[in-house]
């Protein structure tokens, strides 16, 4: 086993992909080869990292997505939110008087 290939198979038991196979060739090579020891603490340490590392909070999207997400309109009779083909459901809530439930349509940017 060559440094490359020693180095894609530790990659693999980081992984928890190698067998008892694999990993006796991959401690054969270790033994003759510092730079790959040393590569595999390095990974090792890069792959404790990613697993345990802290995620933090993500940018609020919130606003962005509830402001492209369409929005049905009620279309019940006398509904003062306006004409149109609400899914099934909206029209059930909508009592065609100023207290319907369906929201009022936003303006997309
Ligand atoms: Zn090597």
């Amino acid at each position: 086993m060559d440094c490359d290939g020693c180095r894609e198979a530790m990659s693999a038991a980081l992984d928890g992909e190698a067998d008892a196979a694999e990993q006796a060739r991959i401690d054969a090579h270790l033994d003759g080869c510092p730079a790959c020891r040393s590569w595999q603490r390095d990974a090792a340490l890069v792959t404790r990292h990613a697993r345990t590392a802290a995620v933090g909070a993500g940018p609020d999207l919130v606003d962005r997505v509830v402001g492209a997400a369409p929005r049905p309109r009620c279309g019940g009779a006398g509904c003062p939110r306006g004409p149109g083909s609400p899914p099934s459901g909206w029209r059930r809530r909508c009592s065609g008087s100023s207290r319907c439930s369906v929201p009022r349509r936003t303006p997309t940017r």
